[in-house]
Formats: C-alpha cells, structure tokens, sequence
C-alpha cells in the first residue's frame, strides 16, 4: 500500500512538472469578435492554443481531438460532448466571418475548465463537502405517480452518499438528515455557516411528459448568458456571488454529470446551466444534480429500490472525488493560471466590451477579491530548460487517481460491489448549545 502511495505521488509530480510546464507555454490570449453584440473565439484558434487540430468529419459535427481529451461541437447548436459526457453551452456555435466560433464565456468558464482543470483548481482546497437534500418536511418536492416523495428519496441518497465519502476521509455535512423543511435561500447560509468547500444539492426531476428520464446537472449559468432552458440570447443577467465559482462549478458539475451516467447508464441529459437559489448564492463551488424523473414510470420504480439508490450514490460520490483529486493534482502541477483574480461585479450593467479585443484565458477561479484583471499576461520567469515536448493536454491525463469511473462495459452489477457500511449518524451530545434559528443542529456533529 506505501509502495502503491509513493508511486501515485511519483507519477503525479511527473504529470505535475510536464504539464505545468507547458501550459505556460500554451497559454496566451486569444483574439475575439463580436457577433450579434456577443463575443466570440474560433474554434480553430480555441484548438491550435491546446495544440490540436480542429476537423469537421462530417454533418453537423466539428471535432477537436487529442490523446486525452476529445470535445465534440454541433453546428449551430448549444450540444457540445467532452470526453464522452454531455455538456451544453451557453450559446449556439456560430459561424463568424466565415469560421465557427464560440462565446468567449463557453470558451473561458466551459471549455478551458474541463480542458486544463489545473490551471482552475489548485487556488481553494477541498477538505468539507456540504450535501443538500431537496425539498423536505412540508415540501414534497416532485411525487411519482407511484406516490414515491422527491423528499425522501433525495435524503436516501444524500445519506448514502455521506456514507461513501466518509469512508474515503472526507468530512461531510448535510443540510438536513431528516424529514425537515428548510427554505432555498437558507440552504446555501448552512453550507457556508459549516464550513463547506464543495456544495451539491440533491433532487428528483419531474415533468408533464412521461416518457422524459435520464439525469441532468447543473452549475450556475455565466453572468450576461441565459439559463439552458432559455434557448434566446436575450435579457440581462447581472453576475451573482456564485459567478465567483465560474470555472470550478463547470468542473465539478462535468464530473457529478459524468461519474453519474457512467455508473447507472441512465440517459444522458448534460452539463446545463441555471440561476436556481442554492446555486447563485453559494460561496463554493457548487453544482445541482436532478438523479432521474420520477414522472418516469420505470425510472420510479428503479430509484424506490435500495440497489439503484445505493449505485446512484455510488454515482455522486465518485463525481465528487474526481473534482478533489482533480483539485488535489492542481495543486502539485503548479498549474496555476497567469492572470490575477477576475472577480465579476455583483450588480448593474455590463460595460461594453470593446471588439476584438483579446480575452485572457485564465483566470483564478477561487482566489482572493482584486482590482479588475489586466488584459495581458504578468511575465512568469521560466527556468531554463529544454522546450516542453508535447502540449498540455498531451501531457495531463483527464483520469482522476482516486478510483476512476469505470467504464460501463466492465461496471459489475450492484450486488457485485464493495458493500458500504449503512449511513450511520451520531446523536447531538446532551451539552450541544442550542441551535439558532438557521443553524442546522446537524451541521456540528458530523
Ligand atoms: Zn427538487
């Protein structure tokens, strides 16, 4: 075991040098233009600056592909698939002055994220995740035609999926452990108030139409952009706090969305982007994930079975430990972006932007408020050295060390798999001081 230890830290400082290395040398700004009173980079630039070609192999589909990371585009569409998971944009990819582009906030806070997470995730550390159960006591939530209460199942899972995080030493607090109400703007307070790092709410999805399944995450949507469910370019959007978190939420819901469907391949309904409460006000990165639709007869029928919960949470708490080790590497690579903090203002207008101008590529996501960001890149004093021998994506594996998703085609079935000890929770002590009006008596004795 100290040997297998030494070797994943060996390896990782490997990856650590090479890769930080040259993501120096690959990052730099791109230019952009503006369409429709958007800004936008084109694709071929977005992929030449991760050393890798872009192709249209036909149809719709354009398609930039590397040894450890494939994004695939649609024309004129918002569905884009990264490595095999679904996510969607946050506008239609366009053709601008005859090349296919994206919006500079897709490029920045979507792609570049899931490209290079390093250069994102090394800033905050990730020691307590806060898991938000949906709805609760006087609120139901969605009910199955079955009579199965979102409520209820969203506690099961959050519970099992404590379970599963303890047991791999993380420190987790939940929002609620048991049949009790809380309101939306209260449950981003409780995560903050307990010290969280990490944020995931928990719920079950629900519509008129019965034939509608699969799981869908979100994370917050970028500031200026519609929700997903939104699909016109139209309205203001302010930035809110969790805009903060652009680029680790975008992280963290690719790896909940990924880890989710490849454990319980259910459909794949994407990566979207929302404004709910619990996202917008978070402090931490954070991202909602909707675990299947109980308006779905069979999906109801699955998700009121322990075997399902258990594999759907075994689904959210290896996304969760793929965004800490993906956190936990950052920190090694030395991957750290060249720009200073952009902090987004909290209210008003958006300046306008002038055109062409370029758009820096990497910012901190979690770092300390500062003035607004410089256009260009500080000066980083590089070691002599022999020029990096392959690009950074080529030199950073996407694969998470801690237990990688397995691919579905080798996935065991349930009964097959590591039992994990039932949820267990200790009662408050008898001293415990009486909780506030908000404080969730929970949050302390976890
Ligand atoms: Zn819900």
């Amino acid at each position: 075991m100290l040997l297998l230890r030494f070797m994943l830290i060996a390896v990782c400082l490997g990856f650590g040098l090479a890769g930080a290395e040259s993501a120096h040398a690959q990052v730099r700004s791109l230019r952009a233009v503006t369409h429709a009173g958007k800004r936008y980079v084109t694709l071929k630039d977005l992929a030449s600056m991760y050393g890798l070609p872009l192709s249209e192999p036909g149809g719709k589909t354009l398609l930039v592909r590397g040894q450890y990371i494939v994004l695939q585009f649609t024309k004129n569409g918002r569905e884009a698939i990264v490595n095999g998971s679904k996510v969607w944009l946050h506008a239609p990819v366009v053709q601008v002055r005859g090349s296919w582009s994206i919006s500079d906030a897709d490029a920045r806070f979507v792609v570049d994220p899931m490209v290079r997470p390093s250069a994102y995730l090394g800033a905050r550390g990730t020691r307590t995740v806060v898991l938000d159960p949906g709805h609760g006591g006087k609120d139901p939530g969605a009910i199955g035609r079955g009579g199965l209460l979102e409520k209820d199942v969203a506690l099961d899972l959050a519970l099992r999926t404590a379970a599963h995080l303890r047991a791999n030493g993380i420190r987790v607090i939940l929002t609620r452990d048991t049949d009790r109400f809380w309101e939306l703007k209260d449950r981003p307070f409780l995560a903050a108030r307990g010290g969280g790092d990490l944020f995931v709410s928990i719920h079950l999805n629900a519509t008129g139409t019965r034939s509608v399944q699969g799981i869908e995450t979100f994370a917050i949507a970028a500031e200026h952009y519609p929700p997903t469910s939104d699909p016109r370019l139209k309205g203001r959007y302010p930035a809110v706090p969790n805009n903060r978190f652009n680029h680790s939420s975008t992280i963290l819901g690719h790896q909940l969305q990924r880890s989710m469907v490849g454990i319980t391949r259910a459909e794949d309904r994407g990566l979207k982007r929302a404004r709910f409460h619990v996202l917008k006000n978070s402090a931490m990165p954070a991202a909602l994930v909707e675990c299947g639709f109980l308006s779905n007869p069979q999906e109801e029928q699955k998700l009121a079975t322990p075997s399902y919960r258990e594999t759907v949470a075994q689904g959210l708490a290896q996304g969760i430990l793929n965004y800490i080790a993906l956190v936990n590497r950052a920190k090694v690579e030395l991957g750290a972006p060249l720009l200073q903090p952009s902090v987004p203002a909290m209210a008003g207008p958006a300046a306008p932007s002038p055109a062409a101008a370029p758009i820096p590529m990497a910012a901190r996501a979690c770092g300390p408020a500062a003035a607004p960001p410089p256009l260009v890149a500080h000066p980083v004093a590089v070691a002599p050295g022999p020029a990096p021998a392959a690009p950074a994506v080529a030199a950073v594996p996407p694969v998470a060390m801690v237990r990688p998703v397995p691919a579905p085609a080798v996935q065991p079935p349930p009964a097959a798999r590591r039992p994990v000890p039932a949820p267990a929770f200790l009662p408050l002590p008898a001293n415990a001081p009486p909780p506030s009006s908000l404080l969730n008596p929970s949050l302390g004795s976890h």
